[in-house]
């Protein structure tokens, strides 16, 4: 996948399977036109992870909206029209002073496409699905993630059936912010649950 041009040898093993499978249903007549194409473009450019960070935001602001997301995210992120293949659905973890929750595959690379977009390269990567359950700490620290000590992680194993979405701590110093300005400080990657929003993005979006 991507648009780069690679030379053929640059192809992961993964990249090499995709464009077999890819060539093999344009053979067969399943795929037409550009569809994956399409659908890459779609989930890479016009969804991405604004739609997760649209819905933290809102839980951020709206104790309601919060409630129905942990209670069933897949009814409440349909409120804000964000649903769809690979996202049918979907757990909402929130984390707290007490629980930091982070999400893996450990299977393959299930991944709430409509929340976050494509998944990145390192979370179809083996040490990441391997290593993040036994040894989570380690790994977020790989990330520049501290969780202290009293606080308890948990990783979450998605699978065919269950794609997550953390809900991080909203950063402290953003009890100003409009919900437009909190959207903006929602990373993929506190949404997957390796990094937290820390002080730092206090100052972004107020001048
Ligand atoms: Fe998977």
């Amino acid at each position: 996948m991507g648009s780069n041009h690679h030379h053929p040898s640059e192809l992961s093993d993964g990249e090499v399977r995709a464009r077999a499978l890819e060539s093999l249903l344009r053979e067969k007549g399943i795929l037409q036109g550009d569809v994956v194409d399409q659908i890459v473009s779609v989930y890479t450019s016009d969804i991405g992870p604004l739609n997760g960070a649209r819905a933290v935001a809102r839980a951020w602001v709206d104790p309601g909206f919060r409630r129905r997301l942990l209670d069933n995210a897949t009814a409440a992120l349909g409120e804000l029209g964000i649903g769809g293949m690979e996202g049918e659905n979907m757990v909402a973890l929130e984390n707290t002073g007490s629980v930091h929750n982070v999400v893996v595959c450990t299977l393959c690379s299930c991944y709430p496409w409509p929340v976050l977009g494509l998944p990145p390269t390192w979370y179809k990567d083996a040490p990441y699905r391997s290593r993040v359950v036994r040894e989570p700490r380690t790994v977020l620290a790989e990330f520049g993630t501290t969780i202290p000590a009293d606080t308890e992680i948990r990783v979450w194993d998605s699978n065919s059936e269950i794609r997550y979405l953390v809900v991080p701590q909203r950063p402290p110093g953003t009890d100003g912010f409009t919900e437009e300005q909190l959207t903006g400080l929602v990373t993929r990657d506190s949404m997957i649950g390796v990094t937290v929003l820390g002080p730092e993005f206090s100052n972004v979006g107020v001048q």
